[in-house]
């Protein structure tokens, strides 16, 4: 994983192109067979993070949307596709069925929004955690594992 001191941590960030800035650095540094876990409430930023990650591979960020009634979008990036996941609106027995253990073992780049309410998440992931901190800022962990 190249770039992981710059991305790991806890930062704030003050307003959505800032959140979208940290997740395209983070974006930059991932390559095929990475999965990138988005934990965090409703508004906390999520969706923007990964709209800032399809920059950073290389793909178009104005495909990146919410809510969306498609559970998994692909965007193509540079060298990897870029998979979205959002398990929101989703029941445990849909999750399990969805196949993403597969996904998760295959050549695309996958973020999964939504991710604490798929219980069979690997260990062996990028985990974003994004919480509000008041108005427009946002307080962003993320961990290599
Ligand atoms: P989620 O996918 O986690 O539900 P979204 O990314 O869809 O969240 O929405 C985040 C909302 O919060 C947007 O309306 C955005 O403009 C707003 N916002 C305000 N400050 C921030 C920030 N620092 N980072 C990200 N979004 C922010
Ligand atoms: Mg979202």
């Amino acid at each position: 994983m190249a770039d992981q001191a710059r991305t790991s941590g806890v930062f704030e960030t003050a307003g959505e192109s800032e959140t979208e800035a940290a997740g395209e650095r983070l974006g930059r540094g991932l390559t095929s067979g990475d999965v990138v876990l988005l934990l965090g409430d409703l508004g906390a930023g999520k969706t923007a993070f990964v709209r800032g990650m399809a920059r950073g591979v290389g793909a178009n960020p104005d495909d990146v949307s919410s809510p969306t009634f498609t559970i998994v979008q692909e965007y193509a990036g540079r060298t990897a596709t870029l998979y979205h996941v959002d398990l929101y609106r989703l029941e445990p027995k849909e999750i399990d069925d969805l196949g993403l253990e597969d996904l998760v073992a295959g050549e695309g780049i996958v973020a999964i929004e939504w991710a604490e309410r798929w219980k069979g998440r690997p260990d062996d992931v990028i985990e974003v955690r994004l919480e509000h901190a008041g108005e427009d800022r946002r307080s962003i962990h993320i961990r290599h594992h």
